[in-house]
């Protein structure tokens, strides 16, 4: 027999670099094939799995061309980015066997539904994957901000920050060969220590609403699933 996960419901943050591999931008696709078998391995344990997933990988690709462009287009041009790789995320899972829905903050309605709230609790409660796109919808906001605010709404028990690093370490571990990892810390430490986990507001939503954020690996193979299963892994940031 098993053990029960510690988690029911999930946010997870996926930022667009994480799409990318070893690539300087794009979708790599064995990256996002293994990307959606570690989400696979949550799933099957019937956890709910919430993605909220970042552009950075096509954004800063175009990003040339945004330079000197109104800041506010620019940012719509970014919140688009994320359609797309929510768009390649979702046919990645279909393609695992995993049931994906995409929810888009911003409406684009022949090429994905539009966000609504009741229909993405719903989804989660049938086992699917939702995946949101386009952030919050808004400019100057980040995909970070997205996570803790559908984190919120959807009741996450946890926002689940990927990163290639294995959790928040009190220095550059890949400078500094005495940096060590946190296994946990307070927002207000996470703050006073200038630790750059999130974006202010992103960190602000998560303070406030008690929405304890884990940095994890995601390209560590099997922790993803350790972290969802309660285990050691990466740090926790609580309220
Ligand atoms: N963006 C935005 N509002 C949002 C989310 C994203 O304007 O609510 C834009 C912003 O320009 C950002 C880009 O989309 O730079 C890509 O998102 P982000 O940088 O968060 O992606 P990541 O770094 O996680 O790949």
């Amino acid at each position: 027999t098993q053990a029960a996960p510690a988690h029911k419901r999930i946010l997870l943050k996926l930022s667009g670099e994480a799409l990318m591999g070893d690539d300087s931008f794009g979708i790599n696709r064995a990256t996002i094939e293994r990307m959606v078998e570690e989400i696979a391995t949550v799933t099957r344990v019937g956890v709910q799995v919430a993605v909220v997933i970042g552009g950075g990988n096509i954004f800063r690709g175009v990003a040339g061309g945004s330079v000197g462009m109104d800041r506010a287009t620019a940012d719509y041009m970014g919140m688009l980015a994320t359609v797309m790789n929510a768009l390649a995320l979702a046919d990645a899972m279909d393609k695992q066997g995993l049931t994906a829905r995409v929810m888009s903050a911003i409406a684009i309605e022949q090429v994905v539904e539009p966000y609504v709230r009741p229909k993405a609790l719903q989804y989660l409660e049938e086992g699917k994957v939702v995946v949101f796109a386009a952030g919050t919808g808004n400019p100057f906001f980040t995909t970070d901000t997205a996570a803790a605010l559908r984190g919120a709404e959807i009741g996450a028990e946890v926002v689940l920050k990927a990163t290639k690093v294995d959790g928040v370490y009190t220095a550059d571990p890949f400078k500094d060969a005495d940096a060590t990892r946190y296994t946990q810390l307070s927002f207000d430490e996470a703050i006073s220590r200038n630790l750059g986990i999130m974006d202010a507001t992103a960190f602000a939503l998560c303070r406030d609403q008690k929405l304890p954020v884990r940095v994890f690996s995601i390209v560590k193979h099997g922790a993803l699933l350790r972290v969802v299963m309660g285990e050691d892994e990466g740090t926790l940031v609580y309220a």
